[in-house]
């Protein structure tokens, strides 16, 4: 039996239990077959109908259209920052970025070295703390697409809005608040998400790549690298991650057993909400985020000094709230609440911190 402790580390982030109980069971025998889901040769009858029902969950709980590819990548988030723009961008072709803090701009930054990239907008001299108004970006005409991360896990500022950037493809890091809540899909041409935050566990990059993105071939890139043949083999030009995949489909169909997106994103906001009235109700905390583009995934906040963060860091891991130090690039605290985590750890949380806050204004 595992003891209750909450785990708010951004990712690899806490699952849920049922689920972990399921593959623990599936490692040894993968649904009465006889063999462990860890040993589903990849060209086999069974791991194409396990993936093709991932793959299914996946498009029924976020209603992909049909001319959308889902593909089942490895790499990370991290790595399709550059493999987009290898996919996507010719030698003179133009991306545009739009910064709201860490990710995007380490998105910006790796696309950078493969073409041309240009800021759209930035929060950057402001001290990431908002989106910058749509009305305010310069997105180029004639740019192959323009970026932006829904969520800046590091920084705890989430997109409320789709933003409208006219005819030019929109593509979206949604690595930390995938299957948070409801998507309209065809507002973007790419979304990309590694699963480990709220979709599973560590190997898995998913993409769902507009159909009109894959007609375009620049040329030599690897095999396993290039989006077209990988939607042409069906992920499978080598071997995919497939105990990743297979957790995402348990993760998809728990989902919905629990009412879907839309309650995700009703849980969200309820555990959010108990953490941020106390940040705000409670002078020893601040959160620098604009109301309005407060993530109900990351919360990022903190504490006046170096001291109080390490005792308030000592005490909440004493008392089974785990891993809630904040982003390295970034310092303070940070409260991860995805998916997995249960109304009664975000009320755990803002106990302790309630509690907390009481005794440093006694000292
Ligand atoms: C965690 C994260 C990444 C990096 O994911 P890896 O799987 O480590 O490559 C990229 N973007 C965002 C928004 C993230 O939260």
């Amino acid at each position: 039996m595992k003891s209750t402790v909450y785990n708010f580390a951004s990712g690899p982030a806490q699952l849920p239990p049922e689920l972990l109980a399921q593959a623990a069971a599936d490692i040894v025998d993968w649904e009465g077959t006889g063999l462990s889901i860890l040993e589903l040769p990849f060209d086999s009858d069974e791991y194409r109908a396990m993936a093709a029902r991932t793959e299914a969950d996946l498009r029924d709980l976020l209603g992909i259209p049909e001319n959308y590819h889902v593909l089942f990548l490895q790499g990370g988030a991290y790595a399709h920052m550059a493999l987009l723009a290898m996919n996507l961008l010719g030698n003179d072709s133009l991306a545009n970025y739009v910064i709201t803090g860490h990710w995007s701009w380490r998105a910006a930054t790796e696309a950078s070295h493969f073409a041309r990239t240009r800021i759209a907008a930035s929060n950057r001299e402001t001290g990431h703390h908002d989106i910058p108004p749509p009305d305010t970006w310069h997105v180029d005409r004639e740019a192959a697409y323009c970026h932006i991360t829904t969520n800046e896990t590091a920084n705890g500022i989430q997109y409320h809005f789709t933003p409208d950037v006219g005819d030019v493809p929109l593509i979206a890091d949604m690595t930390s608040d995938f299957l948070s809540r409801p998507v309209t899909i065809s507002e973007y041409d790419l979304i990309y998400a590694s699963a480990q935050k709220n979709a599973g566990v560590a190997g898995l990059t998913i993409l769902i790549i507009n159909n009109n993105l894959l007609n375009d071939k620049t040329g030599n890139l690897p095999a396993v690298f290039d989006y077209s043949r990988q939607a042409a083999s069906g992920s499978r030009i080598n071997t995919p991650p497939v105990f990743s995949i297979y957790f995402t489909g348990l993760v998809c169909r728990w989902i919905k057993n629990n009412g879907g997106l839309l309650a995700a994103e009703r849980s969200c906001k309820k555990k959010s909400e108990l953490i941020y009235n106390i940040i705000d109700s409670q002078p020893t905390y601040c959160c620098y985020v604009n109301e309005n583009a407060r993530s109900l995934i990351n919360l990022c906040f903190s504490l006046p000094n170096a001291e109080l963060h390490k005792s308030f860091l000592e005490q909440a891991s004493a008392e089974g709230l785990k891993f809630l130090d904040g982003h390295a690039a970034v310092g303070g605290i940070r409260a991860s609440l995805y998916n997995a985590m249960p109304y009664d750890g975000a009320r755990k949380l803002s106990e302790f911190m309630e509690d907390f806050a009481i005794r440093c204004q006694r000292s």
